[in-house]
């Protein structure tokens, strides 16, 4: 039995991943960073706008709100490319809204980052997680940080069962009314200095329930919201960009 073990364990070999310092490719069919054609036909865009779910596409300044996306992929569809088309670039997030309105260009998120948060937070980041309404699409690719393959506490950052232990919260979900109230109570019982990190186009925006009364269109409209990691769900490279590049 246990010689089994060991060699199964030689046989599988070490699995976990060398990213950040070995670049990792994802599969052509991945919808990352869009790249808009700012030069494309008028009644192209304005076709894409139109139909697009998220009224995430402002066909007058050819740009999307990647707060609003949902990454469906209808609109390069649409455009057959020839406006919007979706690269495999994973390195999606911001910390200022106004950078969600994408027009081709985002700010690499190194210039953002506070200098103050990586001495804090650089060594050892505990974050609690708050479910304030997701569908368990961005709860579940959270996870898979966790598993080996990721392994996010080799970097010293991990996912505490207590707001008490945690540096901050990350946030998933439109935060429906019935979670506010959790959601505000978990923040304040967090000690200061703290952050707050949305998650998903869900926390961002709303992402699909926009608008409905029953939620509240995001978290930044409850508390102020340190880093935005836009997606549906976001890919977990996308978080771990994010988490590494700005708090080490
Ligand atoms: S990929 Fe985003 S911008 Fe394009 S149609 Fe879907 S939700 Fe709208």
């Amino acid at each position: 039995m246990l010689f089994s073990i060991i060699k199964n364990r030689i046989e599988q070999g070490y699995r976990t991943s060398k990213y950040p310092n070995e670049e990792i490719k994802l599969p052509e069919r991945f919808k990352g960073k869009p790249e808009i054609n700012s030069n494309c036909e008028q009644k192209i865009a304005e076709l894409c706008a139109s139909n697009c779910p998220q009224d995430a596409i402002d066909p007058k300044e050819k740009t999307i709100h990647l707060g609003k996306c949902v990454f469906c992929g209808l609109c390069e569809e649409l455009s057959n490319g020839s406006f919007i088309k979706f690269s495999n670039d994973f390195e999606l997030a911001v910390t200022d809204p106004e950078q969600l309105i994408y027009d081709g260009m985002i700010e690499k998120l190194e210039i953002h980052a506070k200098k103050h948060f990586k001495k804090l937070f650089g060594r050892s980041l505990q974050l609690r997680q708050v479910s304030a309404g997701g569908c368990n699409a961005c709860e579940a690719d959270l996870n898979v940080l966790n598993t080996p393959f990721f392994d996010l506490s080799r970097f010293g950052i991990q996912f505490v069962a207590s707001p008490r232990h945690a540096d901050g919260i990350i946030v998933t979900g439109p935060v429906t009314r019935n979670m506010k109230k959790a959601l505000l109570k978990t923040y304040e019982a967090i000690p200061d200095p703290k952050i707050v990190i949305a998650s998903g186009s869900c926390a961002i925006s709303g992402g699909p329930f926009r608008g409905n009364p029953e939620q509240l269109n995001g978290v930044d409209g409850i508390l102020k919201v340190d880093l935005y990691i836009p997606g549906c769900p976001p890919h977990p490279l996308t978080t771990l960009h994010a988490l590494l590049t700005f708090f080490k």
